[in-house]
């Protein structure tokens, strides 16, 4: 049996109801079993389209399934709750994510795990920290509790990968709680929009690959920067 990690979130309807129907979708299926989950936090919306503030929350469940046949499972949880798939990063009823499947990595076109966005996205760290504070991200060889304390810091230390860093966004007027760096000086964290991935800087500090995120240069940093910067609010038990 492998522990995995869903993200849950949405922003249409009663995000509450939408994400109890998710669970009695996936509970009686006889090859999962669902596990712990985390109170629902309210979340600044990230994505041009993205409209008003989600809902997120995270769940754990065990299964024999291959992480690839648990996405199909989750993708079909997402159709038959309404969730239709014209705009990427736009209004939806429900997103559901596999954030972590045990301490396994791998990265396939269709499916990344760990999620690519899982350690930097605050609507995911601060739900899982609630309910799994000790697990572990297995590239980055961090806790969840160590990188809510990393994300938590203010201001924030961000370093742009990218060789000449964009010029055109107000990064600082826009996000007053971070400050931008460049050029290898000490950094929180880092990303990096386009070139080859890498996961930490040399001084071991990690990398956010947003090569594929939608979006024109600035909307890509500014949902980046918005998902990275949030405070969510714990809003409700669910
Ligand atoms: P999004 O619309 O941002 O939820 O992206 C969904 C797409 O991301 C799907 O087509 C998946 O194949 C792909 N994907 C890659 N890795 C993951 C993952 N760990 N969890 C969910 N979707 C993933």
């Amino acid at each position: 049996m492998r522990v995995c990690w869903i993200g849950i979130g949405g922003n249409l309807g009663n995000s509450h109801e939408v994400f109890d129907v998710a669970w009695d979708e996936l509970a009686p299926q006889l090859d999962l079993q669902l596990g712990l989950r985390s109170g629902i936090y309210h979340t600044s919306p990230v994505g041009q389209h993205a409209g008003d503030t989600f809902s997120n929350a995270v769940f754990s469940l065990s299964t024999t399934l291959e992480p690839a046949q648990l996405l199909t499972r989750l993708q079909a949880v997402e159709i038959s709750l309404g969730r239709k798939k014209n705009v990427r990063w736009g209004n939806r009823p429900i997103d559901l994510d596999l954030l972590f499947v045990d301490q396994m990595v791998m990265d396939e076109p269709s499916l990344t795990i760990p999620h690519r966005a899982a350690w930097y996205r605050r609507f995911v760290i601060d739900p899982l920290f609630e309910v799994a504070p000790a697990l572990r991200h297995p590239l980055l060889n961090q806790t969840i509790t160590e990188l809510k304390v990393r994300l938590s810091t203010r201001p924030l230390i961000i370093e742009c990968l990218d060789s000449p860093p964009p010029q055109s966004v107000d990064l600082t007027s826009r996000f007053p709680d971070a400050r931008f760096v460049t050029g290898g000086k000490p950094a929180s964290i880092g990303f990096q929009l386009s070139g080859v991935p890498l996961a930490t800087t040399g001084e071991g500090v990690p990398i956010a690959d947003i090569t594929n995120t939608p979006g024109g240069t600035n909307q890509r940093i500014t949902d980046f920067l918005t998902s990275v910067l949030d405070e969510p609010q714990r809003v409700s038990d669910w």
